[in-house]
């Protein structure tokens, strides 16, 4: 029988299994995962499962029962250790030996370590699994001072989320500006007023240089210049490294993610790779069809019904294209973005931003590349929507003309 098996059974990869069977592959679907959870979104993870309330979240992708009924082994548990790619057979740790046709790797990314001296204390966190997230939880119930390193999507929805805890909170940021890699200036304005406003002491342009404990417990966070800032939990929000040693193990072409073709294939046109840890031709970055590595819910789960479509009909199927798009809420705040507005040279924004509700586009000279949104959902959907064709005329002259209206431009 036909067997496709695929490795991580995080949001990429359960969808995956789940879109073979949806695409009606009649052979073996085999989802391997080192966590012993049965997966589970990450989202919540530093929103509704930090904040007051939070132990009655339920994180879970499906029902576990989903998977059974799809006839979909899923392996928990178990880590992959290596592909014999001549063999075609993936080996786990435990020893077990599992033969594929296709593979599809979907290993994901974990968080970069902060490195200062006294990192290693108790009380200094990441934010990657739920293990973490319930550590953090525990961690941050009886605490006073949280300091985030960090302040990007995780750092700032943890200090949002802190702040519902009634924790005093201060967030490190080494850039000059908050989400300074996601977001144009005008967006991280906004958000370091709203940090402030809900009582988050915004340092920017500050560096951790050491945290300071007693008893092996973080009590103090040294920055640059030496001042000290009481901390009894750190967390450190400083990005992602993708999980790629597998790949790279193996052979294939790795360079920050492991590189993938437009139907997701890596170098071995047997082993795909999806989801955060993928890097793939994209014609919505800077670069026309320029590799790009992303970290999200709708990345992940495009390129799962992709691969899925790659493995049912190889020769058949469309190059992966979907327009990306993320979230994040803080303080009840919600921000989208459509398209990769990084690189931007111009943004025109529209809406009141003084009342929390507004849009920047963002234009490299006249071309739009992506549209940030606060409070304005319909603004997001329908951007969406005019970045998924190629035929709108949003240029930055018509969208800061008086009476500009995105409605109209939805034909
Ligand atoms: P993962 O979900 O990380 O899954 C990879 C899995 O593979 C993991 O379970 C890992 O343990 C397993 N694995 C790795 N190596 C092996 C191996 N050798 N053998 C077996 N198993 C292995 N995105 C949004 O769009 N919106 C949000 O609001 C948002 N919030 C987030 C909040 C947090 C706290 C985090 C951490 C992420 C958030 N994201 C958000 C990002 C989003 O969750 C990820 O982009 C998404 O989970 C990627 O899916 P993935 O399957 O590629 O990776």
């Amino acid at each position: 029988r036909p067997t496709v098996v695929v490795v991580g059974a995080g949001q990429a990869g359960a969808e995956a299994a789940v879109a073979l069977r949806a695409q009606g592959y009649g052979g073996r679907v085999v989802l391997v995962g080192e966590e012993s959870e049965t997966p589970y979104q990450r989202p919540p993870l530093s929103k509704e499962l930090l904040a007051a309330g939070g132990e009655r979240v339920d994180c879970a992708l499906y029902p576990a029962s989903h998977y059974p009924d799809r006839d979909i082994e899923l392996l928990s548990g178990e880590r992959a250790e290596g592909i014999d790619r001549e063999g075609r057979t993936l080996l786990l740790a435990s020893g077990r030996e599992l033969p594929y046709d296709a593979l599809v790797l979907a290993t994901g990314a974990r968080p970069r370590a902060l490195t200062v001296p006294g990192a290693g204390l108790a009380g200094v966190h990441t934010l990657r699994t739920l293990s973490d997230a319930r550590d953090l939880r525990s961690r941050l119930y009886g605490a006073r001072d949280l300091v985030v390193v960090g302040g990007g999507f995780i750092g700032l929805e943890v200090a949002s989320a802190a702040r519902t805890l009634g924790l005093d909170v201060a967030v490190v940021e080494v850039r000059d500006r908050l989400m300074g890699r996601s977001v144009s200036e005008p967006v991280s304005r906004h958000l370091a007023e709203l940090h402030r406003r809900n009582g988050v002491r915004v340092l920017l342009a500050r560096e951790v240089t050491a945290v300071h404990g007693e008893e092996r417990r973080v009590r103090e966070v040294e920055l640059d210049g030496g001042e000290r800032i009481a901390a009894d939990v750190v967390v450190a929000g400083i990005g992602a490294v993708p999980n790629t040693e597998i790949a790279a193990r193996a052979g294939l072409a790795v360079d920050d993610g492991i590189l993938v073709d437009a139907r997701l294939r890596t170098s071995d046109p047997a082993v795909l790779a999806i989801g955060d840890c993928a890097r793939f031709p994209s014609r919505h970055g800077l670069g026309r069809h320029a590799p790009v590595r992303l970290e999200s819910v709708q990345n992940a789960a495009d390129q799962a019904r992709a691969a899925a479509t790659t493995v049912c009909d190889p020769e058949g199927g469309a190059d992966y294209d979907a327009v990306p798009w993320f979230w994040t809420h803080q303080y009840g705040v919600r921000l989208q973005i459509a398209g990769l507005t990084a690189g931007h040279d111009r943004t025109v924004t529209v809406g009141d931003p003084a009342g929390g509700r507004f849009s920047v586009f963002c234009f490299r000279g006249e071309r739009l590349l992506g549209v940030e949104s606060v409070g304005r959902p319909a603004d997001h959907a329908i951007t969406r929507r005019l970045l998924a064709g190629s035929r709108h005329s949003l240029t930055p002259e018509s969208v800061a003309a008086p009476g500009f209206d995105l409605k109209q431009q939805q034909l």
